[in-house]
């Protein structure tokens, strides 16, 4: 069985329509709703409650963050600048990320509904644990939003964790996008430890100077406490699977963590219009398994928090496989878009195709 976490709050926030995440342009005919909207966890809801996981599913009722619980990660005044903008009717509090008048009720409750969560696995109702929520969070620094995030549930579930006695928590964040947030919340410390798979899309500008490189390792007591994986457009299931074994799992057990968070974001997926990554539902169904045995390996448990995942569908289903693989189980569902099983010699193959045809036309 798994614990789902949910509020219906989360689909309060309103992030409006444009060119994708951004303005709308007088060039287009048609507006498209912006990339992190409701209709996401709308279906991921969905799926799982239709689906054929839901007899192994118990839902729970998420709640909303208190001021005091936000604080354990973010500065006060960033809040009331947050709540400032909320108040005010909503906008952009980055070029991407918009808010709106409902963002407020959102946004804590994703993350009270992630530390609905996390209080349920320390207080041992449950080993496994996955809170549905958006927005996402892993971008939120202490002191400022980006890409989307507003508030860094995964962030403030560690620290919590931490005030609670876990001596050492670990948070893995397989999210398409480098966490960035999280790592700087985090970046001094030697008792929480950040590892990051991402594509290579390095530094976006003010709101995200990390780059995401394997060079930043963090620093002072926390050096050698934040690892990042850059990984190259296109890398696919085996790429993601080969980091997560070569580099996650090596990681986590050196550091020997009693508690690992997973940041599940399933904008790696081939469908999604924010990454470039080609994993299929089989690739994340991997992921989910590598994750409850991290989790068994280290305190038993594992807390799952939804980050990222923007194509409308097709997220939905790769949520499904993440938690097939979290339960154990093979696949429930068939892939209803995957491409050809992700076979990493096949560009190599048609390459070899086509030199020869030329090679054969010019003899
Ligand atoms: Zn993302």
């Amino acid at each position: 069985m798994i614990d789902v976490y949910w509020h219906d709050d989360v689909l309060e926030h309103d992030t409006g329509a444009g060119v994708f995440e951004a303005v709308a342009s007088e060039l287009m005919a048609v507006d498209e709703p912006h990339p992190e909207n409701a209709t996401r966890v709308r279906n991921m809801k969905a799926i799982l409650e239709r689906g054929p996981l839901s007899r192994h599913i118990r839902w729970r009722p998420g709640r909303h963050a208190t001021r005091a619980e936000l604080e354990l990660v973010h500065e006060p005044g960033y809040i009331d600048e947050i709540e400032r903008v909320v108040a005010a009717g909503g906008g952009r509090v980055t070029p991407t990320t918009v808010a709106s008048p409902g963002t407020l009720a959102a946004t804590t409750a994703a993350v009270g509904t992630t530390l609905a969560a996390l209080d349920a696995i320390l207080d041992g109702e449950t080993e496994l644990a996955y809170a549905l929520v958006r927005p996402p969070g892993h971008h939120a620094a202490p002191a400022q939003a980006d890409g989307y995030c507003f508030f860094n549930s995964v962030a403030i579930a560690a620290e919590a964790a931490r005030r609670r006695g876990v001596e050492r928590v670990a948070i893995v964040d397989w999210d398409v996008h480098h966490g960035n947030g999280t790592q700087a919340c985090f970046y001094d410390r030697a008792d929480v430890l950040t590892i990051s798979l991402h594509q290579a899309h390095g530094a976006w500008g003010p709101t995200h100077p990390q780059t995401g490189g394997p060079d930043e390792v963090g620093e002072g007591a926390g050096r050698g406490m934040n690892v990042n994986v850059n990984l190259p457009f296109g890398t696919g299931d085996a790429g993601y699977l080969a980091a997560a074994r070569r580099v996650v799992g090596p990681a986590l057990d050196e550091f020997g963590p009693e508690l690992v968070i997973v940041a599940a974001g399933q904008d790696p997926s081939q469908f999604d219009p924010n990454g470039r990554m080609c994993v299929t539902m089989a690739g994340f169904r991997a992921l989910g398994a590598e994750a409850r045995a991290w989790g068994r390996r280290h305190g038993g448990r594992l807390l799952a928090v939804q980050e990222g995942g923007y194509a409308p569908s097709y997220a939905a289903w790769c949520v499904h496989a993440t938690i097939e693989g979290m339960l154990g189980l093979e696949a429930q569902l068939a892939d209803p878009l995957a491409y050809l099983p992700d076979e990493p010699d096949r560009a190599e193959a048609a390459i070899r195709a086509t030199l020869d045809a030329l090679a054969g036309a010019r003899a």
